[in-house]
């Protein structure tokens, strides 16, 4: 039998937006009531995400107080009745990874579907680690960037003159790893930028052929280098304003931009006629947007767990914090420092 769930808990509140200062350490938070077709977990793992810091900030709007954080892992401690019928394998004790908000706390309230089992063989912490970053490079490669499934038994190996090119910025960063190994195992020819060589050598082994270290090289010279003139097929921008207009002259004609994050700020507005020279394809993907029914993060999180405990997808965590000290993860995370996934310890 289980522990009797506690009145309070501790957690990180925002009370006001601002700096890092704002992410307050509280140890009376109410524990959330569990609602209709909802689940208790005890989160042992939060992952840390650059859209926390938009939170933070109030470059993202949300009603104060807030406890933010998008993903975490850890046990089922209580389970809604209505639940029982709908899913009867979600029970105390089962571990869980999930993708919903408030995560920044000891307990969690979240809808049971939204629950995903962890497999036998995968640990609690890699779930953490790789669910939110690992889904979205997942739908992006499949559904933004429209790359084929490999074939299920070890996927036809595309020669390295037939692939799309595509050009992944941040190519180091949690999320940039994904899409870098995504890519890759899609049968892409991938080029990465980074921030330094350490960056640049990490991006490498994430599977991009070639690297460019974005503090010290012209990338679109380097881009167009690299294609022999033509241009990338399909570019996956995270970090937004500081790279957009560089992303329009090192785009190939008929090509994909996928600005999918703000990074260093938001894009300003763009004027549509900048697409009509080379009829490029502007989107604005969000993971959210593709995980919307129970059956589509179903199928995506069942493939990247597999892709997991093959081996076939790895991920690198930076650094595991204290949930205490979840100020000093968001300016290393702002402030460039980190490579990898950034995880707080409950
Ligand atoms: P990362 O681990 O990628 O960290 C951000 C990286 O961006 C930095 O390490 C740095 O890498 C690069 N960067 C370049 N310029 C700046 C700058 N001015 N300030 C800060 N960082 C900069 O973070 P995440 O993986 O959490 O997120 C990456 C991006 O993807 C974010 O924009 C995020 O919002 C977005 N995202 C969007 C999703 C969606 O559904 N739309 C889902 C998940 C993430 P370097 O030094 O190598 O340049």
């Amino acid at each position: 039998t289980m522990a009797p769930i506690p009145k309070t808990m501790s957690g990180i509140l925002i009370e006001e937006t601002g700096g890092v200062e704002v992410l307050k350490w509280k140890t009376d938070l109410p524990v959330p009531e569990l609602g209709e077709g909802e689940i208790l977990v005890r989160n042992e793992f939060v992952g840390v995400n650059f859209i926390d810091t938009y939170f933070r900030t109030g470059l993202y709007k949300s009603p104060l107080p807030l406890i933010t954080g998008k993903e975490a892992a850890g046990t089922i401690i209580a389970v809604h009745p209505s639940v029982h019928s709908t899913d009867p394998t979600l029970q105390e004790g089962v571990r869980v990874a999930y993708v919903a908000d408030h995560a920044y706390a000891e307990i969690t309230a979240i809808s049971a579907d939204r629950a995903a089992a962890i497999p036998t063989g995968l640990d609690t912490q890699t779930a953490a680690a790789s669910l939110l970053q690992g889904l979205t490079a997942l739908t992006f490669v499949r559904e933004a960037a429209g790359l084929a499934q490999p074939h299920a038994t070890g996927h036809r190996q595309l020669g390295v003159s037939e692939g799309p090119w595509a050009l992944v910025h941040a190519a180091a960063g949690g999320t940039g790893s994904m899409l870098v190994q995504m890519l890759a195992a899609h049968g892409a020819r991938v080029i990465g930028t980074a921030g330094g060589e350490v960056k640049c050598g990490l991006a490498k082994g994430n599977g991009a052929q070639w690297v460019v270290d974005s503090t010290r090289e012209d990338v679109v010279a380097r881009v167009k280098e690299i294609t022999g003139g033509k241009g990338v097929d399909v570019i996956f921008d995270g970090v937004g304003k500081a790279t957009f207009d560089a992303d329009l002259e090192m785009i190939a004609r008929r090509g994909t931009l996928a600005v999918f994050g703000n990074a260093s700020g938001p894009v300003p507005p763009v004027d549509v006629l900048r697409l009509g020279a080379k009829n490029i394809k502007l989107m604005r993907p969000v993971l959210f947007a593709y995980i919307v029914t129970k059956e589509e993060r179903a199928a995506y999180t069942k493939e990247l767990f597999e892709l997991l405990l093959a081996g076939k997808v790895k991920v690198k965590i930076h650094e595991v914090y204290p949930l205490q000290e979840v100020g000093r993860a968001h300016s290393d995370l702002e402030g460039r420092k980190t490579a990898g996934k950034l995880l707080l310890k409950v």
